[in-house]
């Protein structure tokens, strides 16, 4: 069971602005954040991950700012949606919430059997609320979002395609996962490995352009392994199929590999080991800015060029 793909691990997506994207998330959607850092291969943009308390695999939401960078384009060869559960009757609370804050939302509807609420954050990324059944995850608690309507982390990572069976075959083949039911053009799989965060939908759109990466668009979907003996057996496996994929990557929080997958969405795989309580105590987790090593020789020029968060 172990040496299995466990599920998503994060999902990683583009903001235009750290102050709006940090207080959305916080604030209104009610998550933690569970660290505050940089990009490391852009250390003058931060990096947020926003989770449930400890920032477990299958809730972590990260995001790469980019100040004033244009709006992108959903589109084919990305992943277009994410699914966040929620407990079965808290989609009214969210709706009103929504109204509250002039956020973006569709009304409530149902797919697959569950009802689902969709939304966008400010800078126009996609996301619906699930009620999911027998999701036992607890969920972070703000004096607003308390654990009778908090998200419990990811239900399902939606990815739009031009050929279906390119992606599926890396879902099934490699990663464990099996093809469960279809709605549509809308395609859906679950892997048994883990209870949550464990569904990927398909949507198959032959004649939709191609995505452009940018804000209010995902950058790269992780799924998680348990360890880096894993990680390296799945590196072998995929490098076999013909894909070109990085080395291990130290992420200080995961290590990482990375490759497109033939659609051309950029799948990551990440382990458990070491999480985010590897630089700062649990309680502690998000409060100051940390560096990997190489840049914290360079801490008071980064702290310098990074936008102030207002509380
Ligand atoms: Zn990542």
């Amino acid at each position: 069971m172990e040496n299995r793909i466990l599920g998503l691990h994060h999902i990683t997506a583009i903001a235009g602005n750290a102050n709006r994207n940090h207080d959305f998330y916080t604030k209104v959607l009610g998550l933690r954040l569970v660290k505050k850092t940089v990009n490391f291969d852009d250390p003058g943009t931060y990096h947020f991950y926003f989770g449930d308390e400890a920032g477990s695999p299958g809730t972590i939401l990260t995001f790469f700012h980019w100040e004033g960078i244009q709006k992108g384009k959903t589109g084919a060869g990305m992943a277009t949606n994410i699914g966040y559960s929620v407990p079965a009757g808290s989609l009214d609370f969210w709706t009103d919430r929504f109204k509250r804050f002039n956020v973006q939302h569709e009304e409530l509807n149902e797919r697959f059997g569950q009802k689902y609420l969709s939304f966008q954050d400010p800078d126009g990324l996609k996301f619906d609320l699930i009620e999911g059944l027998n999701d036992n995850r607890k969920g972070w608690e703000t004096s607003e979002v308390t654990a009778d309507t908090a998200t419990k982390g990811f239900h399902d990572v939606t990815l739009t395609v031009r050929k279906l069976d390119r992606t599926a075959n890396i879902l099934v083949d490699l990663f464990g996962y099996k093809a469960v039911q279809q709605e549509g053009n809308r395609h859906r799989f679950i892997t048994d490995a883990v209870d949550n965060a464990s569904i990927v939908d398909i949507i198959e759109a032959p004649q939709l352009e191609f995505g452009i990466n940018a804000a209010g668009t995902n950058h790269h979907v992780a799924f998680r392994v348990k360890n880096d003996d894993v990680l390296m057996e799945f590196r072998g496996k995929i490098a076999s199929k013909g894909l070109n994929i990085t080395p291990k990557i130290d992420r200080d929080y995961f290590f990482s590999l990375y490759f497109r997958e033939p659609n051309g969405i950029l799948f990551e795989l990440a382990t458990d080991n070491p999480g985010f309580t590897r630089d700062e105590p649990l309680s502690e987790l998000g409060k100051s800015l940390k560096l990997p090593a190489q840049y914290e020789g360079q801490r008071k020029e980064i702290e310098e060029s990074l936008p102030v968060l207002q509380d």
